[in-house]
């Protein structure tokens, strides 16, 4: 009777435990196949050992010959469910290979096809890989996926992305090239290495519409702002033989706006990136995104974002839009409909999205959002003293309560990224740690801490410019450093090794496996989702290592 009962129970484990890490591999392969997440299958295993292994000790009477027999059953619970999952991630992995492959095809064989043929390069920082260090943090860039659907059919296209490919000549007619601020003196130089060989090149991007005078020293043709007003422009003129030095995008309409051509980009990536909106009102201190997409927050049609979601074969997706949620009762209506749209067409996605701290503070919102498999909000929380947050003309932020809005977001089962900042004028070692502490004791689910960067474009930058405090200016080459992880002017209040001092002293706090252990469970706990807890353990993992590397992953064969 024992020996049945023990049978029966094996028997039903194994199949919870087959089932949830069928289920949990499927639903969550992008991040197995690109990323080398084992959590889905492992975790059910775990979940499987214990719990057996104990039920069948407790039957086992007390003898070694007992003990033996009793575990035989969970023993061959476990070599059943290796293998069907050994099948399955086989099965993933061979299709996952294939598409690969042919994508690595069509990328070499685009010098042989016929012309013209338009080169679209996205390239990294040279000298640090920054938060670009894993799959994890890595996302396609849009804008030249964009770019691609604006191109007219005559016209070859590829997308060479240096998250993924490191770059090496490749024939082409015409090669643009976008950038941001850290990555531009690597863009300069590949830029370089076309024109030598009599190609244009044309750069855009935040970078060069920041700088349009800097990139047209190394470029034939610079587009500033958003570039789709312009870009049949660009090639037309191309194609005439008249290309002009500059050309200005401004801000475009939303509706009816080009979907990017995601085929081109590498298929390594986790996510898919998808934009409904752009431009915010805020317009603070540091930040550059007021300056290129305007004041004014333009929306898309929502039946166009969910079209466009609909065609999108990967669960995971990450919404770049500054504000997926805007400011105003209109914007939350909209957002409030695409949520909605996404769980009655039954999108099944999985996302992650940035927005202001008002995304805590409408109940409904947070449920639709969950629903239609929102797992995590990035909050720019920046600092928690009002007066700091002023500084920064981050007034919204200064006027709202954090602890609540947070709380409301963990409740609804979605993980906070809490972006803060190291290095304003009101930073002490005392004040940072106290920064510290407020990630510590509040639902702050993932930790990011940069430091304050002042970007070209920004009044931030201008000031430090005009107050002499900038401590690296050799540009294009310092540009480099612009990648938030580094102190580039003189801090008010103290020395920089000082402010160094303070900076890791609070890092190593904030990034310790024990800190991020603590974060694990109190988010898995306060969202009540283990899915939503390893998203933030993913993301947790990857600043952590941001942090404690800075590692030359790409080779730079070239100098500015
Ligand atoms: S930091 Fe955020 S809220 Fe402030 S201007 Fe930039 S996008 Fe807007």
């Amino acid at each position: 009777m024992t020996e049945l009962l023990l049978a029966a129970m094996t028997l039903f484990f194994t199949g919870m435990t087959v089932w949830n890490g069928v289920h949990h591999t499927l639903r969550n392969r992008d991040a197995v196949l690109r990323d080398g997440n084992v959590s889905p299958f492992v975790i059910p295993l775990l979940f499987f050992v214990v719990p057996s292994a104990v039920t069948s000790l407790l039957f086992a009477g007390g003898t070694v010959a007992g003990y033996l027999r009793a575990l035989t059953a969970p023993g061959a619970g476990v070599l059943v469910y290796l293998a069907v999952m050994t099948g399955v991630l086989a099965a993933l992995q061979i299709r996952y290979r294939r598409e690969l492959a042919a994508f690595d095809h069509r990328q070499k064989g685009f010098s042989a096809l016929p012309g013209p043929r338009l080169l679209l390069i996205n390239p990294r920082n040279g000298e640090r890989s920054g938060l670009t260090e894993t799959g994890h943090s890595k996302f396609p860039p849009l804008g030249l996926g964009i770019l691609a659907a604006l191109t007219p059919g005559h016209w070859s296209v590829r997308i060479l992305d240096e998250n993924w490919e490191s770059w090496e000549f490749t024939d082409a007619d015409l090669v643009g090239i976008t950038a941001f601020t850290a990555a531009a003196p690597r863009a300069y130089a590949i830029a370089a290495e076309y024109r030598k060989r009599g190609i244009p090149v044309v750069m855009g991007g935040i970078h060069a519409s920041m700088n349009a005078e800097e990139a047209l020293r190394y470029a034939d043709a610079v587009v500033t702002g958003e570039g789709e007003s312009v870009w049949p422009a660009v090639l037309a003129d191309f194609e005439a033989g008249s290309l002009q030095p500059l050309y200005k995008g401004g801000q475009s309409s939303l509706e009816n706006a080009p979907v990017p051509r995601r085929e081109l980009f590498n298929p390594r990536y986790m996510f898919a990136t998808v934009q409904t909106s752009r431009g915010c009102p805020m317009d603070c201190d540091f930040c550059s995104v007021t300056p290129f997409n305007g004041k004014k927050y333009r929306q898309r049609p929502v039946g166009e974002v969910l079209e466009e979601l609909a065609a999108i074969p990967q669960r995971n997706i990450f919404f770049i839009d500054d504000n997926i949620l805007g400011y105003g009762k209109a914007a939350e209506e909209r957002a409030l409909s695409l949520f909605q749209g996404m769980t009655e067409r039954k999108l099944d996605k999985s996302w992650f999205c940035q927005a202001s701290i008002n995304f805590g503070g409408n109940p409904e919102v947070l449920k639709q959002a969950r629903k239609s498999g929102c797992r995590m909000v990035f909050l720019g929380l920046e600092a928690i003293d009002p007066d700091e947050l002023k500084t920064m003309n981050k007034s919204l932020n200064a006027r709202t309560g954090y602890r609540p809005a947070l709380t409301a977001i963990n409740r609804a089962g979605i993980a906070v990224l809490g972006a803060f900042i190291f290095g304003t004028d009101s930073d002490t070692p005392e004040a940072m740690m106290r920064k510290t502490r407020f990630i510590l004791d509040n639902p702050v689910d993932v930790i990011q801490v940069t430091a304050l960067t002042p970007l070209p474009g920004t009044r931030l930058f201008e000031r430090m410019k005009g107050e002499g405090r900038l401590l690296h200016t050799v540009f294009p080459a310092d540009w480099v450093r612009y990648d938030m992880g580094e102190m580039l002017f003189h801090p008010a209040l103290l020395g920089k090794d000082e402010y160094n001092r303070a900076g890791d002293r609070c890092r190593k706090i904030l990034y310790s496996r024990w800190t991020l252990l603590i974060k694990f469970l109190a988010t898995w706990r306060r969202t009540g989702s283990l899915e939503t807890a390893f998203w933030a353990l993913g993301s947790n993992q990857v600043y952590r290592r941001a942090t404690f590397t800075v590692p030359r992953s790409v080779k730079v064969p070239l100098a500015l």
